[in-house]
């Protein structure tokens, strides 16, 4: 960040909280497909109460190895079908061959789904070493220049502001993430983080690496720490120790853990916004309630539902 744009953030942050905020800023929003009929409704519940917020996309993930295929190619379809939002289709490259692959991709070109969220994606078990599959795509790069081979998708793909755990440090990460636009990608989609100036350092050197594509944040609302320190250890994300701090003593008061988190990523979004930020994707879990608060703190409206059809 520079001299300048620190200014210009000290100044944002001294006026008054969320007062600035007013109806400039563009949201989408992360869900995961559902494993059961119980976990199918509170997807839906949540795709409904966020949709009147009148997102630029909503995405659903993938699972690990592949093995969520079917389910988000339903999830994916549904949204696309029953609702007015664009909806993104995660697709990794684990175990699976360039055929087996495109035929995913066909099938969601059929679907009429035309954003794909391009992922190399991980290993099935925690910790084992990356192998491609030897007929597959070898990475995400590659994956994004097959894709882009089928259909102009609109493709989307991941990059790490804290660094990908397996890169070789700041510059390979940028090569890499510069290899995935330059094969047809047009933004990026950061993983979560906690700290905005890790952001804004990060956006610097994709500036500075002559790089113009979005680079879209992901906001993780955190409720409960111990289990996002699990999984954030894997995917090159630090928890900073003042979480700990606030949301010690909280185990038992569960509510009182979402309004906190709420005002954690609320002001988080803040201090982005502060420094030029006007897109900010959720990581919902597949709850809408965090994420609609956070939005609504951050001027987000839900629009009339005509308006949101005709959108
Ligand atoms: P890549 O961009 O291919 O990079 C992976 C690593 O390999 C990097 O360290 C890179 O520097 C290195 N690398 C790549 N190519 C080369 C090369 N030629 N030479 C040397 N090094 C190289 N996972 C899922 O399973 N399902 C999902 O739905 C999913 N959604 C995600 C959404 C977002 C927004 C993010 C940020 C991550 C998501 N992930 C998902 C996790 C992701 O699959 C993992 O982080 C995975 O380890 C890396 O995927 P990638 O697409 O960043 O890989």
């Amino acid at each position: 960040i520079s001299i300048t744009q620190l200014g210009e953030a000290r100044r944002a942050l001294e006026e008054p909280l969320f007062a600035d905020l007013a109806g400039d800023i563009g949201i989408s929003f992360e869900f995961f497909p559902p494993k059961s009929e119980k976990m199918e409704a509170q997807l839906w519940d949540a795709v409904r109460t966020l949709e009147p917020l009148a997102p630029d996309f909503v995405s659903v993930t993938y699972g690990a190895g592949g093995s969520t295929r079917e389910r988000t190619h339903a999830t994916v379809a549904r949204i696309q079908r029953e609702t007015s939002m664009n909806a993104a289709a995660h697709l990794t490259c684990v175990e699976a061959t360039k055929a087996e692959i495109d035929q995913v991709a066909e099938e969601y070109w059929a679907a009429g789904v035309r954003h794909i969220v391009a992922l190399r994606g991980d290993m099935p078990t925690l910790g084992q070493p990356y192998q491609p599959h030897p007929g597959g795509y070898e990475n995400a790069a590659a994956l994004v220049a097959g894709l882009t081979r089928l259909h102009p998708f609109e493709i989307s793909v991941a990059a790490y502001p804290e660094c990908h755990p397996e890169s070789g440090g700041h510059d390979a990460d940028l090569d890499n993430l510069k290899r995935k636009l330059d094969a047809g990608a047009s933004r990026a989609i950061t993983q979560f983080f906690f700290s905005p100036e890790a952001y804004f350092r990060f956006r610097d050197r994709v500036a500075a690496a002559g790089i113009t594509a979005q680079i879209l944040p992901g906001i993780l609302p955190v409720s409960n720490v111990a289990q996002t320190r699990k999984f954030a250890g894997a995917c090159g994300a630090e928890i900073p120790a003042w979480m700990d701090r606030l949301f010690e003593g909280l185990d038992d008061h569960p509510a009182a853990r979402q309004l906190v988190a709420a005002t954690i990523a609320a002001e988080m979004c803040r201090r982005l916004y502060a420094g030029g930020v006007k897109d900010f994707h959720f990581y919902t879990l597949n709850r809408a309630e965090l994420a609609y608060a956070i939005c609504h703190m951050l001027g987000v409206r839900a629009k009339p539902a005509a308006e949101v059809a005709a959108a």
